[in-house]
């Protein structure tokens, strides 16, 4: 029965061009959420219209969708604060009224509360007029419809609250506002590349990326074709908050097979990380990606230590974004199960160096001596290689 959904969203800091810029990708991202899943049926069958209405996005709905579905979609996209599915009337103090008592026939309440906002200046009333006008006509009905009624007003704790919201030429009622991510609408913050390993850290890494607005593009360095398919699962759960993803696939065994073959085995991770840097950073000249990404952490392996992350940021001048980086393992496994991420990165996974590494890693590395071990290799010609036989998909 309830034919808008109204987004909120926090607008602090948003003005003149960057509010309208905010707010066209937020209806972007709403349509797309809305028509993103195989087997819905398309967008233009549920839904009539979304547009911007002063300081919120309104989406209309035809008759008879699935309010479940609509909920679950718009959890998912960054930039709502919080969303209702409302009913509208006539802006009329009296079809409000009755419309408010509509909406709460089939409730079971002892008390309750109206809370309007208005937006709209001309409207006779005032927010606090509406509030009182609306609520005793409605427990003036509660009385007429059951003399022994006990329904009362409590301001401070009710049961259920009759929201309001008198803007433009609508009158919104609705009796839930749910949550949404917070956050900015993906593609407001620009583009970054992140490296997606499969493991938990660098998906909930991505997550946070997104959720401040970033377009992400992911890589994944591979030694094996058997794990390319996990990869893909990672990125399809992570499509629900940027719907569509372009992967880079890069073949990793050469650089591997020649970093043990030539250099000291305790610098194999740094030297591994470098070139995974390397590669990244003409990845994201291509793609016009102003950052990258990755799931590094503090401490949380013997060999993230502040010395190892500044030795393998400096392979290249690209700034490295680590969203991680305050969070203990606890927080990013929970991050990663409420995502849906957890159980497809706990999945095995085949990467060569895993058979090989040394039984005590480099924690202290100093950036001369691992550049002189990198001078062993003929990093150029590996990297190009590797960026010739990399390969794009969109999923
Ligand atoms: P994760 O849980 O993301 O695998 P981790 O705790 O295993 O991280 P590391 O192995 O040190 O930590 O990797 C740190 C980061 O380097 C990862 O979070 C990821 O961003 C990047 N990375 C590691 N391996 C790969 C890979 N094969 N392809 C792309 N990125 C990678
Ligand atoms: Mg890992």
């Amino acid at each position: 029965m309830m034919n808008f959904v109204i987004c909120h969203y926090a607008e602090i800091g948003l003005k003149g061009k960057n509010r309208r810029f905010f707010e066209e990708k937020l209806v972007e991202n709403i349509k797309k959420s809305l028509t993103r899943k195989k087997g819905q049926r398309p967008f233009r069958a549920r839904i009539l219209k979304v547009k911007r209405i002063s300081g919120r996005i309104l989406i209309e709905l035809k008759e008879k969708v699935n309010e479940e579905e609509i909920k679950n979609s718009l959890k998912n996209v960054f930039g709502i604060a919080h969303f209702s599915l409302a009913v509208s009337c006539e802006q009329k103090i009296e079809r409000i009224k009755k419309k408010a008592v509509e909406i709460l026939k089939d409730k079971v309440f002892k008390t309750f509360k109206v809370e309007t906002q208005k937006s709209k200046k001309d409207f006779p009333f005032s927010s606090q007029e509406i509030n009182e006008k609306v609520g005793e006509y409605i427990l003036k009905k509660s009385k007429i419809q059951n003399p022994k009624s006990k329904i009362k007003v409590d301001l401070e704790n009710p049961e259920l609250t009759c929201f309001i919201e008198i803007v433009e030429k609508y009158a919104f009622l609705y009796l839930e506002k749910i949550k949404g991510p917070g956050g900015l609408p993906v593609g407001v913050s620009g583009k970054a590349i992140s490296l997606l390993s499969g493991g938990i850290d660098s998906a909930v890494a991505s997550y946070y990326g997104m959720r401040r607005g970033i377009k992400i593009v992911f890589l994944y360095f591979y030694t094996h074709f058997s794990s390319i398919e996990k990869i893909k699962k990672i990125v399809e759960v992570l499509n629900k908050y940027q719907f569509k993803s372009r992967l880079y696939l890069v073949p990793f065994l050469n650089i591997q097979k020649e970093i043990f073959k030539k250099t000291e085995p305790k610098f194999c991770c740094l030297l591994c990380r470098r070139f995974m840097f390397k590669i990244a950073e003409i990845l994201a000249e291509k793609e016009k990606a102003k950052a990258l990404i990755t799931g590094e952490n503090i401490g949380q392996v013997a060999s993230q230590t502040l010395e190892n992350i500044g030795v393998s940021a400096r392979a290249i001048n690209l700034p490295i974004l680590r969203p991680l980086i305050g969070q203990d393992k606890k927080d990013i496994i929970e991050k990663a199960r409420e995502i849906g991420s957890f159980r497809i990165s706990i999945l095995p996974q085949e990467f060569y160096c895993q058979k090989f590494l040394p039984k005590h890693p480099e924690t202290k590395a100093d950036l001369e001596k691992v550049k002189r071990e990198e001078e062993k290799l003929d990093a150029e010609k590996l990297i190009k290689e590797a960026i010739k036989r990399s390969q794009i998909i969109v999923i």
